[in-house]
């Protein structure tokens, strides 16, 4: 296939380059090699065994942040294809974007973030840069990955501006208010449609939520009734993946025609103007509201379900006790955490804890605390 002639406000080269200078990659392009070493890093292995919404063990079919991760290169590159914009970069961001997520999803994040309330908070974008940037080692001659300022600057999709301000180049963007690349923007929606719709999915799997509910949400009722209408005598699971399937498509069609018609509107010459312009990759108000009503669906049905709570709370219980050990008592900690330097320990420690996976926190969690140990 020939290769896709990039759109000129598309990010073809990285101008702001690695923090540490390489010599230009062979055969592959900088983006593809960033793509590589995230493909490579041990904090990408670990997402396997990390939660979306349901804990790794409770079944094997459900996302987890590593499956999660993968469709939302998918989506993003599909996206990125289409609108001329470099695919690579989608990729590298995408594969990268959840690599700083706690065990146990939300509920672990929300509780280390209250555990370090103290001590600079914690966020799992700013989480998912500081893993590229300094807690993979691997390589000879730096820590991190480093890697390019604009896949970097991708994964940093949100940060507080007290934060931002102690970032150098890529937090400069956050005070400014400026906008990242639309390979970054686009990453960001991408993650939005893979969740919602896997969240559906995986939800009506563990029957936690039913069809009957989901009857109520528009976006998910349009696709069910045209899916019955054609092929009535379909099996449930069928059904399911039949309507989803549909959704994620006139979602990312949407996103499409509605971002093609914002940057015909604002003329971007180069990634210069895209920064300055407002957010140009969207979708349209009707899709916005459509997406309203499902994320609120979502919320309200399964992810405050009382079993996934009550998953939750347990996980809450877990973060803050192995929390509480450490800081209490640093003897407890595997030697290589334990740091010397006055002022780091805590960070070290939230660092031991968000590189956990579920199951390694919760046989963490019964080595310290468990009477008897089998
Ligand atoms: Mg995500």
């Amino acid at each position: 296939m020939p290769e896709i002639q990039l759109a000129p406000y598309a990010v073809s080269i990285s101008k702001h380059g690695r923090k540490f200078a390489e010599p230009a990659p062979s055969g592959r392009s900088e983006f593809q090699r960033d793509r590589d070493r995230i493909i490579h890093s041990s904090a990408f292995r670990r997402l396997e065994y990390k939660t979306q919404v349901f804990v790794n063990h409770e079944g094997d079919l459900f996302r987890t942040r590593l499956t999660h991760s993968i469709e939302v290169a998918q989506i993003g590159r599909s996206i990125a294809r289409r609108l001329a914009l470099n695919e690579d970069l989608v990729e590298a961001i995408a594969l990268a974007h959840d690599l700083g997520h706690t065990p146990f999803g939300h509920a672990g994040q929300e509780e280390l973030n209250s555990c370090m309330k103290d001590h600079g908070g914690f966020e799992h974008n700013l989480q998912s840069l500081r893993v590229v940037d300094v807690l993979e080692e691997r390589y000879a001659a730096f820590d991190g990955l480093n890697l390019c300022f604009e896949t970097r600057e991708g994964i940093l999709k949100h940060c507080s501006l007290q934060h931002a301000a102690q970032l150098g180049e890529v937090g400069t963007r956050f005070l400014n208010d400026k906008r990242p690349s639309l390979e970054a923007q686009i990453t960001n929606l991408a993650d939005e449609i893979a969740y919602n719709n896997h969240d559906i999915d995986d939800g009506l799997r563990s029957g936690l939520i039913t069809l009957e509910q989901l009857s109520s949400v528009c976006l998910f009722e349009n696709q069910l009734s045209e899916v019955r209408a054609a092929y009535p005598n379909l099996a449930e699971r069928r059904l399911v993946h039949e309507t989803v399937r549909r959704m994620i498509n006139i979602q990312v069609t949407d996103l499409i025609l509605q971002t093609e018609q914002n940057i015909s509107a604002q003329k971007p010459r180069n990634v210069n103007d895209v920064r300055n312009a407002p957010p140009l990759v969207a979708f349209s108000s009707e899709m916005d509201e459509l997406n309203r009503e499902l994320k609120l669906f979502l919320r309200l049905n399964l992810y405050r379900h009382y079993q996934v709570m009550r998953m939750s709370t347990k996980a809450r219980r877990i973060v803050r006790e192995l929390f509480q050990a450490f800081t209490g008592d640093k003897r407890l900690l595997p030697p290589q955490f334990v740091v010397q330097e006055k002022g780091k320990q805590v960070r070290q420690i939230a660092d031991y804890i968000a590189g956990m996976t579920d199951r390694y926190a919760i046989r963490e969690h019964r080595r310290l605390f468990a009477v008897f140990d089998d």
